[in-house]
C-alpha cells in the first residue's frame, strides 16, 4: 500500500491514515447534537441529522471512503463553485470580475444589507448575491444541460441529477433569493431575465452529489484542475488559483477567517451538508453531514475536517516538504532563544 498524507513529519500508510480519520469522525459525531438541519427549504429539514461520511481521494494513494460517504444530498452552496469554475472558463476573469467583488462579506449566505447599502457588486462569487449574478452572466453563455454536463464531468459522476422535489420546495419558499436577484436588476449587475437567473441558480444548488463525488472534484482542484491519474486538464491553472483563493477566504461565509486560522483547508460548505475541501497539493475531500452550525455550515463535518487536518498536516500552510517543516521549526526555535536572550539582557 503506497504512503499517503504527512503525520507529525513522518509518512503514514494507508491503514493508519484510515484509523486517523475513523476516531476523528467519532469524535465529530458527538457535536452532531448541536447543530441543526435547515429547514427554511422544507425538504431539506426532512434529512436524517446523524448521517456523517466523508470520502478522502488522495494525489497519491488510495481513497479513504468512511460512514454516508454514498448518500445523495443536493450540494447548494457548494454549486457556486460548480458555476464559479464554469463562469471562469467561458467569461474570464475580468468580465466576471466587472460584476461581481473578490472580498470576504462578513454577512450572512443570504443578506442582501451590504449589497443594498455600501456596494454597487455582490462581495463575491461564493454568497448567494455573488452567485445569482453569475447565474446571470452564464445564462447567456450557457444552458443548464450543458451545466449538468460539465457537473458529471468535473466530479467523474454520471448518477448526478437535478434533485425535483428540493428544486420546487426551494422555488416556493425563495423570495429572499427573488429579492436580491431583483436589486441585482435594479444595480444593472443582472441584464438578463431575472426570473431564468434564479431558476438555474436555484438548479444548480438542487444537484444531488456525494461525498465521493465532490472528493473527485476537490482531487482535481487540489492537482492544478488535472486529473491525478489521466493526466487530463479539465480547468486551467489560473481559473483553478482564483477559485481556491475565493474558497480560502470566502467559503465558510461569515465564519471564513476562524475556519482557516483552525482548518486552513479552501473549503465551500453547502447547506444540506456537504463540504468540498481542498488540501492543495495533497487530496480531494467531499464530507456529508446535515446538521449545520448557526452559520449554515455542517457541524461535525466541520470538526472532522478540524481534526484531520491537524493530524494530517493538511493545513495550506503546513509544507508538504519534511525536510522544509523541519527547518522552519528549527528557525522558529531560534527566534524564540532571541527574544529570551533580548528578555535577559533588558533585565540585567
Ligand atoms: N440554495 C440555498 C440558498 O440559496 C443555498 C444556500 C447555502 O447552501 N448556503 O439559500
Amino acid at each position: 500500500m503506497p504512503n499517503t498524507l504527512h503525520v507529525d513529519y513522518e509518512l503514514k500508510t494507508h491503514d493508519e491514515t484510515v484509523k486517523i480519520v475513523e476516531e476523528a469522525m467519532a469524535s465529530a459525531r458527538q457535536v452532531i447534537p448541536q447543530g441543526a438541519v435547515a429547514d427554511y427549504i422544507p425538504e431539506l429539514g426532512k434529512a436524517d441529522p446523524e448521517k456523517l461520511g466523508i470520502c478522502i481521494y488522495p494525489l497519491q494513494g488510495d481513497m479513504i471512503s468512511l460512514g454516508d460517504c454514498n448518500e445523495r444530498f443536493t450540494m447548494q452552496s457548494i454549486s457556486k463553485v460548480f458555476s464559479l469554475c464554469i463562469a471562469l472558463e467561458l467569461l474570464g476573469a475580468e468580465k466576471l470580475f466587472s460584476k461581481v467583488g473578490a472580498e470576504p462579506s462578513g454577512e450572512a449566505f443570504n443578506s442582501l444589507v451590504e449589497l443594498d447599502l455600501n456596494s454597487n457588486k455582490p462581495y463575491n462569487p461564493l454568497i448567494n448575491s455573488g452567485a445569482i449574478a453569475v447565474a446571470g452572466m452564464l445564462i447567456e453563455e450557457v444552458s443548464f444541460h450543458d451545466m449538468l454536463r460539465f457537473t458529471r464531468e468535473l466530479c467523474d459522476d454520471a448518477d448526478i441529477q437535478l434533485n425535483k422535489t428540493v428544486y420546487e420546495s426551494e422555488m416556493k419558499t425563495c423570495s429572499r433569493n427573488r429579492a436580491i436577484a431583483y436589486l441585482l436588476e435594479s444595480k444593472n449587475i443582472i441584464e438578463s431575465d431575472v426570473e431564468d437567473a434564479l431558476r438555474f441558480y436555484t438548479k444548480m444548488c438542487s444537484l444531488d452529489v456525494t461525498a465521493e463525488s465532490l472528493a473527485r472534484f476537490a482531487n482535481r482542484l487540489a492537482n492544478d484542475g488535472v486529473g491525478n491519474i489521466s493526466g487530463k486538464r479539465y480547468l486551467s491553472s489560473e481559473t483553478v488559483r482564483i477559485v481556491k483563493t475565493l474558497m480560502l477566504t470566502c467559503g465558510m461565509y461569515d465564519g471564513s477567517g476562524t475556519y482557516a486560522v483552525e482548518v486552513g483547508i479552501p473549503t465551500k460548505s453547502g447547506v444540506g451538508g456537504g463540504l468540498l475541501a481542498v488540501s492543495d497539493k495533497r487530496a480531494g475531500i467531499g464530507v456529508f453531514g446535515p446538521s449545520l452550525d448557526e452559520k449554515g455550515n455542517s457541524i461535525a463535518g466541520c470538526r472532522l475536517l478540524r481534526e484531520i487536518a491537524d493530524k494530517l498536516r493538511l493545513s495550506l500552510f503546513y509544507d508538504t516538504d519534511l525536510l522544509a517543516a523541519a527547518k522552519i521549526e528549527y528557525s522558529l526555535n531560534g527566534f524564540q532563544r532571541h527574544r529570551q536572550e533580548e528578555t535577559a539582557k533588558s533585565n540585567d
